[in-house]
């Protein structure tokens, strides 16, 4: 812990006579002009984001270059000045905190972000999360999920598809403490560290549009690698049947590293990774796949103890998912080894990442990329005239009035 550390205990730090300041401080109107109805301009580009960026039950350290403020939920507030480091441990948050810096990004162990950072204690553990605007989420999230200097089309392809995956998030979870976490379940963020030039220009020259599907955003999926074709969501995720996430053909991606691969493994690696669910096999006679759309769906272990039936997915898991890249795989049992060779990486659903990079290289624009790898979807900007899109304007104006995020006061 850095000697200038100190431990924050803001239950007697709060001076009582700012209570009243405070308080009108929060009853502020939001700053976002974000408005419903016929005709009248949305701004939705401009909407808060809040990102789950960690739960820990140590405590975070905050600080900045410029002056803190720490607010509690019900209005008493204090200051922390410019450089000072202090740590915030789950204990000492009854109520919510929202800190903010005056001029500077915050700095939250030892990553910077853009915007607001909330503290909540929910049973012991700290839920430290980050607010911002729409696209300075996406700075954070563009080059870590596509390299930034890959062709300028195929990152605002990702920056779209990337916006209209937050966008879905944003409308679905509109009563919850965050919209989106910082992993691989949502999409990847990292904060300002990983901002890079010509990622954050895929991002402003793309900076409101998102892709519809009868005038609602849609769950656009990603995934590094299809290997030659995508796949319907329904083959990858049960009960998940959606219009616009059909295979395509890609024909784009054979420059991945990742377009195909084989791994050999012994019966005795087979047999152990196995045993972690089916302790019972003692000795593998056959495996069986059954595919759809060239993925597999199910495989069959014939044992020295009976069969085995589990899906791709759970086959995939269990062997290894570094391994197994993706369900696009064969196996082949060659004496006392099985080996296995597939194509692609990842789930193979929407956006082929590698195939946008080849669509790019071959001329294609970012809406080309899109509407190659979505079916019967629209690119259109949310900010402007609602009557083209009536749904997505008031679940915005809905999501912002319900949102618990802080304010910035200028
Ligand atoms: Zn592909």
């Amino acid at each position: 812990m850095p000697s200038n550390t100190r431990r924050y205990r803001y239950t007697v730090l709060f001076p009582a006579c700012f209570l009243v300041a405070a308080g009108l401080i929060f009853s502020c109107t939001p700053s976002e002009r974000i408005f419903s109805g016929r005709g009248v301009k949305v701004f939705a580009h401009d909407r808060n984001v809040r990102v789950l960026l960690f739960k820990t039950k140590e405590g975070v350290t905050i600080s900045s270059h410029d002056k803190i403020k720490v607010s509690e939920e019900k209005g008493r507030f204090k200051f922390i000045s410019a450089g000072k480091r202090v740590m915030i441990r789950p204990e000492s948050v009854v109520r919510p905190l929202y800190i903010e810096s005056w001029n500077e990004p915050l700095q939250v162990n030892d990553a910077q972000y853009r915007g607001t950072i909330s503290l909540h204690n929910i049973a012991g553990s700290l839920y430290v999360i980050n607010s911002l605007k729409l696209n300075e989420y996406l700075y954070g999230v563009v080059p870590v999920e596509m390299p930034a200097d890959w062709p300028l089309e195929a990152v605002k392809a990702q920056a779209i598809a990337a916006r209209t995956y937050a966008l879905y998030h944003i409308m679905k979870q509109k009563n919850m403490l965050f919209d989106l976490d910082a992993t691989t379940s949502s999409q990847v963020y990292k904060g300002m560290d990983v901002e890079k030039a010509a990622s954050n220009r895929a991002v402003d020259e793309t900076r409101s549009l998102v892709m519809l599907f009868e005038n609602e955003p849609i769950v656009s999926f990603f995934h590094s690698t299809c290997g030659g074709k995508t796949v319907d969501d329904r083959f990858v995720w049960q009960g998940s049947d959606l219009p616009y996430l059909k295979s395509v053909r890609c024909g784009y991606c054979s420059a991945s590293p990742n377009y195909s691969w084989d791994y050999t493994l012994n019966v005795f690696e087979i047999k152990r990774a196995l045993n972690r669910r089916y302790p019972e096999i003692r000795t593998v006679d056959t495996i069986s796949l059954k595919k759809n759309q060239g993925r597999v769906s199910n495989v069959v272990v014939r044992h020295s103890h009976g069969m085995a039936n589990m899906s791709g997915n759970d086959f995939r898991l269990l062997i290894s998912p570094e391994k197994i890249k993706s369900l696009a795989f064969d196996v082949e049992k060659r004496g006392r080894s099985l080996n296995i060779s597939g194509r692609g990486w990842g789930h193979g659903v929407g956006l082929c990442q590698w195939g946008a990079r080849g669509m790019a290289e071959s001329g294609k624009s970012f809406k080309e990329i899109l509407l190659h790898y979505y079916r019967n979807v629209s690119i259109k900007s949310i900010d402007g005239d609602t009557r083209h899109f009536p749904t997505i304007a008031r679940r915005v104006a809905d999501s912002l009035h319900s949102s618990s995020g802080v304010m910035i006061h200028d």
